[in-house]
C-alpha cells in the first residue's frame, strides 16, 4: 500500500536528543514541539497524542489547529504563533486555554475591546509578544516593545508576566552575520524591559537550536529537527544524531521489459539506451512525491538504488529496474526513509524538505510503527517466527 509510516521510537529519540543537547547548555530550557502544517505531514493529532506531556508546549500556527488539539483532551500548553486575529477569536483562546503570540497594534485595539466587553470575565490569556529582531516578518520594532509591555500591564485580562519571542531568518546558515545582530537585538530588547513584568524569552527554531547554543533562553522551537530531518543544506539528520521519523513507502504495480530505444512516460523525455526492465510504482506527484525530481533520483527496492526514469506523473512513477531484476509486482518501494534521506530527494528536486513534507496529500494513509514493527531488525519478535517457520 503507498501509505506514509511515521516512526515513534525515532521521534522520541529526536526529543531525547535536542533536550540533552539543551540541558548541557541551559538546564532550563523547556521544550515547545512545533507540530504546525499538520506536524509537517506526519499527523498533528496522533503527533501530539504520543508527546502530550513529554514536551513542555506545543507550536502551532492557527488557531483552529490548535482548537483540534484541545477537543482531542491534549493536555499541554498550546501556542498559536500567528496569535488571534478577532475578539471572537480571542474568547476562544481563553475558553480553551490557548496562548497566543502578539505582533501588531491592530491586535491591542481588539484586546482593549474585548477587555471593555468582557470585564465580568476573569479568565485570562498568555501572551508571547513578539519583536522583529531582523526577519521583517511579524513582530513589532525592537524600540516598541517597552510601550506594548507598558499597554499589556494595565490590562487586567491578560496573564502575567509578559512572554517574549523572535525568530531567526537565516539560522540555516551559520555563517550568516545577520544571526549575531539578530541576537544582540534580541539581549538589548530584554536590557530594555523591567525584569517584574519580563516572564520566558524564547528564540530558536532547529537551525538555531543546532548552531547557536548561546540563544536558548527559557525555551526552543524544534520543527523539522523533532522528525529528523536536517534544516542544513548539504547535512543529513544522520550527521546531526539525529533519526528520519518519516518514510514514504508504496509497491510494484507492473513490471514490463522494453527494448533499447523505448521511450517512457508522458512527454517521452526518457529513451533507454538497452534492454530493461521498468518497475512501474503506485505513487505520484498527486500523492506529493516532487515531480520536479531530477532523472535517475534513486528508491530503494528490496535493498537497493534504483533510479527513477521518465517523468513522474500524478499517480506513479516508473524505475529502470535493470535487465536481470529479480523484483516482484508487489514488493515494496521506498521514497525516503531512514536508509533514503529525505535531505537527497529534497536536493534532487530543488525543493525544501519543508515542501516536501508539507505537501503530502490526504490520499496518503499514515501508520503509525515502533522499532520492534521493523521486520529487519535483529531480536525482532515477528522475524523471530519467520525463521522459524
Ligand atoms: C515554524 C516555526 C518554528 C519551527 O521551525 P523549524 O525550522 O521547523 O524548527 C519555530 N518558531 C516559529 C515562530 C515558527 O514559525
Amino acid at each position: 500500500m503507498t501509505k506514509i509510516e511515521v516512526n515513534i521510537d525515532a521521534l522520541e529519540h529526536n526529543l531525547r536528543q535536542l533536550r540533552q543537547k539543551v540541558n548541557q547548555h541551559h538546564a532550563s530550557s523547556l521544550v515547545m514541539a512545533i507540530i504546525k502544517a499538520n506536524a509537517y505531514g506526519h499527523g498533528a493529532l496522533n503527533v501530539a497524542h504520543f508527546l502530550d506531556q513529554k514536551v513542555d508546549y506545543f507550536g502551532v500556527a492557527r488557531l483552529d489547529e490548535a482548537l483540534k488539539l484541545r477537543k482531542l483532551g491534549i493536555q499541554t500548553p498550546i501556542l498559536v504563533l500567528g496569535g488571534f486575529f478577532s475578539e471572537s477569536e480571542l474568547t476562544q483562546f481563553v475558553e480553551y486555554n490557548i496562548e497566543s503570540v502578539i505582533h501588531d497594534d491592530a491586535q491591542i485595539k481588539k484586546l482593549q475591546n474585548w477587555q471593555k466587553e468582557n470585564q465580568e470575565n476573569r479568565s485570562k490569556l498568555s501572551v508571547w509578544v513578539k519583536v522583529d529582531t531582523g526577519m521583517h516578518r511579524l513582530g513589532f520594532d525592537p524600540e516598541q516593545i517597552p510601550s506594548v509591555f507598558e499597554t499589556l500591564k494595565t490590562l487586567p485580562n491578560i496573564e502575567k508576566p509578559l512572554h517574549l519571542i523572535s525568530h531567526f531568518a537565516n539560522a540555516d546558515q551559520p555563517e550568516n552575520s545577520l544571526n549575531q545582530k539578530q541576537h544582540q537585538c534580541f539581549e538589548a530588547v530584554i536590557a530594555s524591559l523591567p525584569k517584574e513584568i519580563l516572564g520566558k524569552k524564547t528564540l530558536v527554531a532547529s537551525s538555531g537550536l543546532l548552531t547557536l547554543p548561546d540563544a536558548y533562553y527559557d525555551m526552543i522551537r524544534p520543527g523539522i529537527a523533532l522528525y529528523g530531518i536536517s534544516p542544513f543544506t548539504g547535512k543529513t539528520s544522520k550527521m546531526l544524531g539525529l533519526r528520519q521519523v518519516m518514510t514514504l513507502k508504496s509497491h510494484i504495480i507492473a513490471i514490463k521489459s522494453i527494448q533499447k530505444g523505448d521511450a517512457i512516460g508522458y512527454g517521452s523525455i526518457w529513451t533507454s539506451t538497452k534492454m530493461t526492465q521498468l518497475g512501474v510504482i503506485a505513487i505520484g506527484y498527486g500523492d506529493g512525491y516532487p515531480r520536479e525530481v531530477a532523472q535517475n533520483a534513486p528508491v530503494l527496492i528490496n535493498g537497493r538504488f534504483i533510479p527513477v526514469v521518465g517523468r513522474v506523473s500524478m499517480d506513479m512513477l516508473v524505475v529502470d529496474l535493470g535487465a536481470n531484476a529479480q523484483d516482484k509486482v508487489g514488493d515494496e518501494v521506498i521514497l525516503w526513509g531512514e536508509e533514503l534521506p529525505i535531505e537527497r530527494i529534497a536536493e534532487l528536486s530543488k525543493l525544501s524538505v519543508y515542501e516536501l513534507v508539507t505537501r503530502l496529500t490526504g490520499r496518503l494513509e499514515i501508520d503509525y510503527v515502533y522499532d520492534k514493527d521493523n521486520h529487519n531488525c535483529k531480536n525482532d519478535k515477528s522475524f523471530n517466527e519467520r525463521e522459524e517457520e
